[in-house]
């Protein structure tokens, strides 16, 4: 083997672990993140009221799904434009955060309050 054949072997090496080292340093950091992650903190605007009976059904306490809590006289809330849904309103814009449906029906939950479908 010529000294010539083993600083290249060598020299292969080095930059072999350097581009690990690279790869290990700095992970791809656009595949994942980016667009999505931006899209995920964007505000979720639902239309929140303090809640009031008017509607509902005698008889039937109505219930929050999410926390299958009950939807208390004065409690903020927010509905589901698209089923008029009504949720409390921490817990559908926790929900929201994770999936872009209504938890009961699977109706879209706008983003945006625009109508953006
Ligand atoms: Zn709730
Ligand atoms: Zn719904």
């Amino acid at each position: 083997m010529s000294d010539g054949t083993i600083f290249l072997l060598f020299f292969v090496l080095t930059l072999t672990i350097l581009f690990a080292c690279i790869a290990i340093c700095f992970p791809s950091r656009d595949s994942d993140d980016g667009l999505a992650e931006e899209c995920l903190r964007a505000p979720v605007v639902l239309p929140n009221f303090p809640h009031a009976r008017r509607q509902q059904q005698a008889g039937e306490p109505p219930a929050c799904a999410i926390c299958l809590d009950e939807l208390r006289q004065g409690q903020l809330c927010s509905e589901v434009p698209a089923c008029r849904h009504i949720f409390h309103e921490g817990c559908i814009r926790a929900w929201a955060r994770k999936k872009n449906s209504c938890p009961l029906c699977r109706a879209k939950i706008y983003r945006g309050g625009t109508g953006c479908r």
